[in-house]
């Protein structure tokens, strides 16, 4: 039977409170990331601007493409748009940019049938 340590263990008084609990979570980014997320996963993945489905697997293979999927802003944050699923709306990429640049003129690549 080992005897006890003879000397009494040194006790720092310090209580660094290092992991407090943080109650301020960056609301922005992550509910709209988690808006943007769960459309991609429970919408329709129709485009809201031109009516034609999104191809998802198109938008797995290569998300910078003219017709991936895109989440756009019904109302722009800017404009004091919420960050929720509410406020979003699927689109294709090219749809997205083509509404953003407010040029209301026929898309020139007419000649696809769906
Ligand atoms: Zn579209």
């Amino acid at each position: 039977m080992p005897p006890p340590h003879p000397h009494p263990t040194h006790h720092p008084r310090h209580t660094m409170t290092s992991h407090r609990p943080r109650t301020s979570t960056a609301r922005d980014g992550t509910t709209y990331r988690q808006a943007v997320a769960q459309l991609k996963r429970e919408g329709t993945n129709i485009c809201w601007l031109c009516a034609q489905p999104i191809d998802m697997q198109l938008t797995e293979d290569n998300p910078q493409h003219p017709m991936a999927w895109t989440a756009d802003h019904q109302t722009p944050l800017s404009q004091g748009g919420p960050p929720t699923i509410d406020n979003l709306r699927e689109a294709h990429r090219t749809c997205n940019s083509r509404r953003g640049n407010r040029a209301p003129q026929h898309p020139p690549n007419n000649s696809r049938r769906w």
